[in-house]
């Protein structure tokens, strides 16, 4: 061998050597193989409590067995079970409107003509005068008032779908989408006591979505009711109502599909809505499991690294994946996890959860912070929800400072060191008006006093959509929020001394 090549292999070599160890370390052939699983539409959006719920459970299971990640001895098979309390507005539930003396009294029966789109926990009866409000429009630059002449306060109003002709709704698509929210708006600052939308085919597709339940934890079931609700009332009941009213239903329909002017009048004398819920149990899991550290006794201590494996289920026969949500958070704390056990030097253990039910208000890490026996062991927790789509070079980080400053600190300098994401610290601020700090599962680990650190790319466009799918996914962006937390679990894992806290929880 002359010396010449020996050189340029002594120059080469070590960049193959380190290419392939980088390689190893995150892979993106098993980010994407296991987020086509999770994200698939065998996997029915993965809604707490149901098939597809328990289908990524045994996925989740599955990989951490192969990665060498060990369960813990209180949860063998690596999950914590949690009981759920699913309640849904029972068919036995009435709206019925009192015509007055010697008339029928006209029955209008909840999931066959009406339904909520409000949840309801408990039985409750409404009791409130009813009007029919036309369009439910106040427009006075364009000269429109549905309200002209009747008050709202305290009733239930019965808003018609739709946009009159007179607005010109052919000439902006969104005329439509705009005026429906203004119709909410409109009739509770009017001081109304609930909205029934009535009259428009999107009633229909939206009917197998209310039926999904409210779901709570069983050992903490709430029993609030909204304190108003908004119903939808198909056309069939409507017309059941208008019957020897102002308007006929005939009228109603005429006017209606021409898009002509609608009157606003009292319906009936009073209506009630008899409002019975039914619960039945449900249940999910968080998945945990651990890599040991090799101290012998900061090994009984953990940096907790999590995710949320749940996400929105199916709606109107569409599956909604959740790619980035949260799939993308799974798959990296999957990579993570065996990458930990590979790397195997590190003096505390590192913990891995995946989260059920947060979809559903942070059920599982709720349940987790109440419940686990060994939360003030947590040093400090990791969560990644939503790492696969926004800002390839950058990543809102949330929450590093509110308890312990030099958590911050220390992940800016792995960050530095590492991957070097520019951190948009935005999300921190005290007054931010998306509250995201409160709406992962890290919360409740903060909430013990833990200190957090949460990533989030900020995925807008398909945030509880249908479109949330792998082939939008940026497996790359993945694989450097993955080494991130690799890197930054290693070095929390490795500190003499616990974050010090310096802030109380908020
Ligand atoms: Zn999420």
């Amino acid at each position: 061998m002359n010396k010449r090549f020996q050189i340029i292999l002594f120059l080469i070599i070590p960049f193959f050597f380190l290419d392939a160890q980088e390689k190893e370390l995150i892979s993106i052939t098993n980010l994407r193989t296991n987020l086509e699983v999770l994200a698939s539409d065998e996997f029915e959006g993965r809604e707490a409590a149901t098939r597809g719920d328990r289908l990524s459970q045994l996925f989740i299971i599955s990989e951490l067995k192969k990665s060498g990640v060990k369960p813990l001895s209180e949860y063998p098979d690596y999950r914590m079970p949690i009981e759920l309390t699913l309640t849904r507005i029972s068919d036995k539930s009435t709206f019925a409107i009192d015509y007055g003396e010697g008339a029928d009294k006209r029955v209008i029966k909840f999931g066959e003509e009406i339904a909520s789109w409000s949840k309801f926990r408990s039985d409750t009866v409404l009791n409130f005068p009813v009007v029919f409000v036309g369009y439910g429009l106040e427009l006075p630059d364009k000269g429109w008032n549905d309200y002209d002449g009747i008050d709202v306060r305290g009733k239930l109003v019965i808003i018609a779908s739709g946009v009159p002709k007179a607005l010109n709704p052919e000439s902006d698509p969104s005329v439509e989408e705009q005026f429906s929210s203004a119709k909410v708006f409109t009739a509770y600052g009017k001081g109304a006591a609930g909205i029934i939308f009535t009259g428009d085919k999107s009633i229909e597709d939206e009917w197998s979505s209310l039926s999904k339940p409210a779901i709570s934890l069983s050992s903490k079931v709430s029993t609030k009711n909204p304190g108003r609700g908004v119903f939808l009332l198909k056309e069939e009941g409507l017309k059941k109502l208008l019957a020897g009213s102002p308007l006929s239903p005939e009228e109603y329909i005429q006017k209606h599909s021409a898009g002509e002017k609608l009157p606003s009048f009292n319906l009936g004398q009073n209506g009630t809505m008899d409002i019975k819920a039914a619960q039945e149990k449900g249940y999910t899991s968080n998945i945990i499991g651990y890599i040991e550290g090799i101290d012998s006794v900061l090994k009984d201590e953990f940096v907790a690294i999590g995710a949320h494996y749940d996400h929105v289920g199916v709606t109107r026969g569409e599956v909604y994946n959740g790619a980035d949500d949260d799939g993308s958070g799974v798959v990296a704390v999957l990579e993570v996890a065996r990458a930990l056990v590979k790397a195997k030097k590190f003096r505390r253990s590192v913990l891995i959860v995946l989260h059920g039910g947060e979809e559903k208000g942070l059920l599982g890490a709720s349940y987790l912070s109440d419940n686990f026996g060994s939360m003030d062991k947590i040093i400090t927790q990791i969560n990644i929800d939503m790492v696969g789509r926004e800002h390839p070079d950058s990543i809102y980080s949330v929450g590093s400072a509110k308890i312990s400053s030099e958590l911050k600190t220390i992940v800016e300098e792995v960050n530095k060191k590492t991957v070097n994401f520019a951190f948009n610290y935005k999300f921190d601020e005290p007054d931010d008006p998306n509250r995201i700090y409160e709406r992962s599962d890290h919360y409740h680990y903060a909430r013990k006093g833990i200190p957090v650190v949460f990533f989030y790319d900020y995925m807008l466009e398909d945030y509880h959509q249908p479109g949330d799918d792998t082939d939008k996914i940026s497996f790359e962006k993945i694989k450097k929020v993955s080494e991130l937390i690799y890197h930054l679990s290693i070095r929390l894992a490795n500190l003499d001394k616990r974050l010090t806290p310096d802030k109380q929880a908020d």
